[in-house]
């Protein structure tokens, strides 16, 4: 099932997003485009393989989570 989020990698974390993605069939935005992210930042997308071992961001996690249904991931359970 197709859901409006794409992941975007910036400013070394990993944020999701509900912008429209131009490049056809990829939900990838193209490195420098600025993308407003599910936690309300405006960021510069990046590009390449370092970008995905960023973290992810909580906040962008749980929005997404919320938008889709899906369940909180167990792991993030006790968040100090
Ligand atoms: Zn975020």
């Amino acid at each position: 099932m197709s859901h409006p989020i794409a992941w975007v990698p910036a400013e070394r974390a990993r944020h999701a997003s509900m912008d429209p993605v131009s490049q056809r069939g990829r939900r990838v935005y193209p490195e420098g485009q600025w993308v407003s992210t599910l936690c309300g930042l405006r960021v510069e997308a990046c590009e390449g393989e370092l970008a995905w071992l960023w973290w992810t961001c909580p906040d962008c996690d749980d929005r997404a989570r919320e938008i889709v249904g899906a369940p909180p991931r167990p792991d993030v359970g006790q968040r100090s």
